[in-house]
């Protein structure tokens, strides 16, 4: 590809509200351009490296026994009704209406529609199991769109379905999705983990999600290298870290507080660490309310709460809060507390004079300490862990990195399966509903993770795999004739689609700028004074490295460069 001709519309300056390095470095590179919130137009750079993680997906889901389908990005609104989705979605879910007055989803995921396809095409064990899959656009009306391709609107999603007759078969596919995600990140180049992640479910199933290592990412991998744990911040378990309780000294006393609510205001107020204070949580359940208490300086994790407690939790309204607690929102503490059952997190129990609210309007207790001055009724872990924390397979404190979901796999059991009647005849010629499992990767979001983890200062540093052109082609000066003469010399025995040649005639500095911006992981550089030698320069992006070599060789070289860098899988 000549890059005169190429729609390659690199930039200075980017707009304020692109925060991290893919965002701004995508617009930047003229890989894309946004058109709306969340909403962007692949250029032609960009949409050629999403076409590489497309392929790469297909590739391994069709060696995995995965088959590729096509369902519509609309889906009509009975569907979605027979799951209760289409309420419980919210928000989330964008929805149009017809002509005649009937509404549908613009696909936010398709279970629904793939339910019903295996229910009305699949009636025997015969033809189970079965996976398919789909590369295809979701729409999904996030909250906060932002960080580009990351959190979009509009976004790629290879997400695929499979249906079996039992757990055990669905449990071979999930592993068989597990190693071709494996195969398919390793194969983009990026540096990864998988971590057990939170499936909402209450009876705790896990699911696991594919992380990429990347600082901006939005997720937080908990793991300890002892024994090989990981898991998201909102799944991992923390072991008790064991222990009496700190003996106190103070008194419990009674103190205004008025209008102070929250941790931070009474902390600050009181001069004490955040840390020190009994955060009281009330929650709903099916069998009446519930109190939690974690250390002010933690969150409940309301998965964890409901897996201890087998049930559904809700953080409870003003209303029960104040029949529980006798006070308004904002004054509970677990001190004087009766008819209500008491769960405390493990943080609780080492705080010494500790400070929580006193169920009384503007006013809290000091010197408070567990087990003289309350008794919870269950202590567990119902916080959110963090680093620090005892990692629950023995491997000691648990140290945080940050990483980018890019793929996640589920077992779902019969939750869809079951609301929409996908049954099928067993062996015996009974009516069974068949298990199901899910695999999504985000094929946009992919692109966008690996411009995060592979960057500089001056630009994208592409993975050979995901690179737009593996090899750009750089005669210093165009004007000179021997120089493109060589650069079309070395161009023409390299693979054609993917190599750009710059046959601009601009300055070389910008041209050194615009290769390094746009990243591709080789640069052949031809210059008038090395040529006069019969030499060129094969540049690394990664590390910059040169070798010098002859024109004739310098294709040879750029494959073994490229070679280099391509993970074996
Ligand atoms: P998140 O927690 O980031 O919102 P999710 O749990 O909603 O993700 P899934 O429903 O599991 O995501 O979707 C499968 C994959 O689709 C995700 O792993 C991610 O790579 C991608 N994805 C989800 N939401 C977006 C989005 N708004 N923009 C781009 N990619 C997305
Ligand atoms: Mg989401």
């Amino acid at each position: 590809m000549l890059w005169s001709r190429a729609l390659i519309p690199t930039m200075k300056e980017v707009p304020s509200d692109a925060e991290i390095p893919s965002h701004r470095l995508l617009l930047r590179a003229g890989m894309m351009r946004r058109v709306g919130s969340g909403l962007y137009t692949m250029l032609p750079l960009g949409w050629r490296s999403v076409l590489k993680v497309e392929a790469i997906v297909r590739e391994e889901m069709n060696r995995a026994g995965a088959q590729e389908v096509r369902m519509p990005v609309l889906s009509p609104e009975d569907l979605w009704k027979e799951t209760g989705r289409w309420d419980v979605y919210g928000k989330e879910m964008m929805r149009m209406e017809d002509r005649h007055g009937r509404f549908f989803a613009l696909g936010p995921t398709h279970e629904e529609v793939i339910t019903d396809l295996i229910r009305t095409e699949v009636s025997s064990y015969r033809q189970l199991p079965v996976n398919l899959y789909q590369i295809q656009t979701k729409f999904r009306d996030e909250i906060r769109p932002r960080f580009g391709l990351m959190r979009a609107r509009e976004f790629g999603m290879k997400d695929a379905y499979s249906f079996h007759e039992t757990e055990d078969c669905l449990a071979e596919t999930y592993r068989k999705m597990h190693e071709a995600y494996t195969r398919i990140f390793t194969r983009c180049g990026l540096e990864f983990r998988v971590v057990e992640a939170d499936s909402g479910a209450i009876g705790g199933e896990v699911c696991h999600e594919f992380m990429v290592l990347a600082e901006s990412g939005e997720a937080t991998i908990l793991f300890s290298e002892e024994s090989g744990y990981c898991a998201s911040d909102e799944r991992a378990d923390r072991l008790d870290p064991g222990g009496e309780s700190p003996e106190g000294s103070a008194d419990l006393a009674e103190v205004d507080t008025p209008g102070l609510k929250s941790v931070d205001e009474v902390a600050a107020f009181l001069g004490v660490e955040p840390g020190r204070l009994v955060k009281t949580l009330v929650y709903e359940t099916e069998d009446g309310p519930v109190v939690a208490l974690v250390s002010g300086d933690r969150d409940v994790n309301e998965g964890k709460l409901a897996r201890f407690l087998g049930k559904r939790v809700e953080l409870a309204s003003p209303e029960v809060i104040t029949r529980v607690t006798k006070a308004p929102v904002g004054f509970a503490g677990p001190v004087g507390l009766s008819g209500v059952r008491v769960i405390a997190d493990y943080s609780v129990r080492g705080i010494a004079d500790g400070v929580t609210g006193a169920n009384r309007e503007d006013a809290h207790f000091t010197g408070v300490n567990p087990g003289r001055d309350f008794d919870p009724d269950d202590w567990c872990d119902i916080a959110t862990a963090r680093a620090g924390d005892l990692c629950p397979r023995g491997g000691g404190p648990m140290q945080a990195i940050r990483g980018i979901e890019v793929g996640h796999i589920f077992k779902l059991g019969t939750k869809y399966s079951g609301a929409m009647g996908a049954q099928f005849l067993d062996k015996d010629g009974k009516n069974r509903t068949s298990v199901m499992g899910c695999y999504g990767i985000g094929t946009t979001r992919t692109v966008a993770a690996a411009v995060e983890q592979n960057h500089d200062e001056n630009g994208i540093i592409w993975p050979v795999a995901l690179a737009p052109y593996e090899v750009t082609v750089t005669p210093v000066k165009a004007a000179h004739e021997e120089s493109m003469i060589a650069a079309r010399t070395i161009a023409d025995a390299l693979p054609a689609d993917e190599t750009l040649l710059d046959d601009r005639s601009g300055r070389p500095g910008a041209k050194f700028k615009d290769a390094d911006l746009v990243g591709s992981p080789v640069r052949v550089t031809i210059g008038e004074r090395n040529l006069a030698e019969g030499l060129v320069e094969v540049r690394r992006r990664r590390d910059g490295q040169v070798e010098k070599v002859s024109v004739e060789s310098a294709p040879e070289v750029v494959a073994r460069m490229l070679n280099e860098e391509t993970p074996r899988v």
